[in-house]
This record gives structure tokens, C-alpha cells and sequence, in this order.
């Protein structure tokens, strides 16, 4: 049986938090090469909540330093918008200083794997991942567009140095296959450890939305399918409905169902969480029905013209080129082109994309 810990916790007093994670999963680090990845989605600051607080990632340095690994990375490849300044967005994040000396550019130095044919027949993985012996990941409780949710399981998509990231959206086509995508790439590696920061999460229109959400909880398991069935039910979600989940599921990563699970801790429904703008669209239903959803429902970005600034990010980072930027020097989309990956909508500066 998976085990999954709910503890209380404020960024002032997290350490009791992850002190409790590593007595209930412990792990034997003395002489181990550990990594250790958060979230940094992209070069943001700490109070935006769109990357793995710094608070969270000193407690886990700070814990590990102690349990004598012999040596320690911290990092990640942050997402299209700067997988370019891995090092500024560890800087603007606050995470380099947690990191304590530990950083490192992962982005840096890859080596190559066999994936999936039909998606792409092999992909890099940053060497620090495929070398260390230890993996701790430290997701961030977030809506995501495309998934619904990212936790622990979504995390390990930054295990992808570049532009992979956008080619494998474009590989998948529809959402329902991207989320066969996000289980293939977590299997290249699986981590060991997820301790996730739900102190301040986020809900609405994420991975990058304005709405935060105090949520004041660490969760921690050693099953990425038991962590993620718990933050989807905190969402108000049925586990079993994330195809994700399912795909996880079926592969033996573990059990989403809740009976499954020893809960430590208080499990609840957060009242009234705003899920993702029709991210009903990517719940299981059945493949067929999956695909017909998707193939008529119009999902489309669409540039705020009050916030939008017409700089162009969007447009140059569209996996299939379907923006270019219009009269009005805002971005319009080619419906017929667009294969609704959301990259847009992580990648805006402004915040100005909304799915709709
Ligand atoms: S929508 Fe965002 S990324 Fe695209 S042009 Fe406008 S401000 Fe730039
Ligand atoms: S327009 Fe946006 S959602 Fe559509 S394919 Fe391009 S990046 Fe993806």
C-alpha cells in the first residue's frame, strides 16, 4: 500500500514538514549522489508561485547535507519560455540561493535514450538525472491546462533539456496523447522522493495563473500515482479520470485509487477550486470520445488585447507555427494549425493568453 503524508506547514516553518517526509520514506543517502529537481517553470518571482518556493528547497538541501550524500545537484530545465536562462531563472526564482552552492546547469550536458518510436525514437536527458543515484522532485500544486493538474508526475517533463519539450507536444497532436507522452517521460527515470509545495498553490488557468490559492500543506509519497491521486482529489477531481493517471497506471507506476493509499494526515476537498478552463476536455472518457472531443471543441489561445504587449514569444515558440501576429500587433491563431499544446499560454510574459 502507497503512502502519501498531508502536513501542515508556512514557508516559515516547512522544515518540520520535509523532516517528517524523510522519516516516513526514508532514504538511505550517506554517499549517494542525490538530485534534487524542483519546478522552475520559468523565471519568475518567488511570490508569483509559478516554481517550487525556496523555502522548500533549503529544508530538502539542508536535510540531505545531513544525511551525507556525497554529493548534491540541484536543478532543472526551466520551460520554453527560458529554457535558454537556466541560471537567471534559478537567480530571479530565489532558488539559487537555496540551492546553497549546489546548482547546476542540468541543461547543460545530456545524454541520449531510447523513447517511444511513434512519438520520437530517442530523447536527451540531462546527464545529472540519468547518473544520479538518488532523485528527490519537488512539484509545485498547480492547475495545468493540458493535464488539469501537475504534481508529481508532470515534474519530471523538465527532465528534458530544450526545445524537446515543444517537439514532443507536436509528436503528440492531441492532448489525450500528450498525456502518454508526460508517462513515458517519467518512466525514463522514475524519482525516489516527491515532496511537493501546496503551501500556496494555484488553481484557474495554470501552470502560470495569477490566482493563488493558501492552501499551507506538504505533501510527500514515494509513489507518484498515489501523490497524484491525493493532489487531484484536493482539486476536486476524480483520480480515475486523468487519463495521465490511467496511462501510469496501466504501465505499474502505481494505484490512483484512494483505497489503495494510507493517508497520513487529513485529506479534503478544497472548496470551490477553480479547475483549468474546459479542462474537462482531457478527462478519460474513452479514446474515441477523447478524440472527438478534441476534434470539435473549439480550444484555441486568444491574446488578451488590454495585457498583451505584441512581443512575439508566442509566435516564435509555437511548436507548429500556428500564431503570427495580426493587425492589431496581437497574435492570432490558425485554428486548422494549432494543435492546442498550451505552449503559448506557459510561455506569454504577460500572463495574456487565455484558452478559449
Ligand atoms: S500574447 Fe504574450 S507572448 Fe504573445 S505577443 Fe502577446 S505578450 Fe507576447
Ligand atoms: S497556437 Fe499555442 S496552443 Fe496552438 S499549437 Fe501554437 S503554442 Fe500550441
Amino acid at each position: 500500500m502507497s503512502k502519501v503524508l498531508i502536513h501542515p506547514a508556512t514557508y516559515n516553518d516547512v522544515r518540520l514538514a520535509v523532516n517528517q517526509a524523510f522519516e516516513i520514506f526514508p532514504l538511505p543517502l550517506k554517499g549517494k549522489k542525490v538530485l534534487i529537481k524542483p519546478n522552475v517553470l520559468r523565471a519568475s518571482e518567488a511570490k508569483e508561485s509559478i516554481v517550487t518556493n525556496p523555502a522548500v528547497l533549503r529544508a530538502v538541501v539542508d536535510k540531505v547535507e545531513e544525511l551525507g550524500a556525497s554529493s548534491i545537484v540541484v536543478g532543472d530545465n526551466p520551460g520554453l519560455f527560458d529554457y535558454g536562462a537556466n541560471e537567471q531563472s534559478f537567480i530571479k526564482t530565489g532558488l539559487m540561493e537555496a540551492s546553497k552552492g549546489h546548482y547546476q546547469n542540468i541543461g547543460d550536458d545530456s545524454v541520449r535514450v531510447g523513447f517511444i518510436a511513434e512519438f520520437l525514437p530517442s530523447v536527451s536527458v540531462s546527464r545529472a538525472v540519468m547518473e544520479a543515484d538518488v532523485i528527490i522532485s519537488l512539484p509545485k500544486f498547480k492547475t495545468h491546462g493540458l493535464t488539469v493538474m501537475t504534481g508529481a508526475i508532470k515534474n519530471s517533463y523538465g527532465i528534458l533539456p530544450g526545445a524537446q519539450k515543444a517537439m514532443l507536444h507536436k509528436a503528440a497532436g492531441s492532448p489525450g496523447r500528450f498525456h502518454e507522452v508526460v508517462v513515458e517521460v517519467f518512466r525514463l527515470r522514475v524519482p525516489d522522493l516527491f515532496i511537493v509545495d501546496a503551501v500556496v498553490g494555484m488553481e484557474g488557468n495554470g501552470p502560470a495563473s495569477p490566482d493563488l490559492r493558501d492552501i499551507g500543506l506538504i505533501l510527500a509519497s514515494d509513489n507518484a500515482v498515489a501523490m497524484d491521486s491525493v493532489i487531484a482529489t484536493m482539486m476536486g477531481l476524480e483520480p480515475g479520470r486523468l487519463r495521465f493517471l490511467q496511462k501510469a497506471k496501466e504501465a505499474g507506476l502505481g494505484d490512483y485509487d484512494l483505497d489503495t493509499i494510507e493517508v497520513i494526515g487529513e485529506l479534503k476537498r478544497l472548496p470551490d477550486f477553480k479547475l483549468p478552463p474546459l479542462g474537462g476536455e482531457v478527462l478519460l472518457q474513452n479514446e474515441a470520445i477523447q478524440q472527438m472531443i478534441h476534434s470539435r471543441t473549439v480550444l484555441r489561445p486568444k491574446a488578451d488585447p488590454d495585457q498583451c504587449t505584441g512581443c512575439g514569444t508566442c509566435v516564435d515558440h509555437c511548436p507548429v507555427s500556428a500564431l503570427s501576429i495580426g493587425d492589431k500587433s496581437i497574435p492570432q491563431v490558425d485554428d486548422g494549425v494549432c494543435i492546442a499544446c498550451f505552449c503559448c499560454q506557459e510561455m506569454c510574459p504577460e500572463k495574456a493568453i487565455a484558452l478559449r
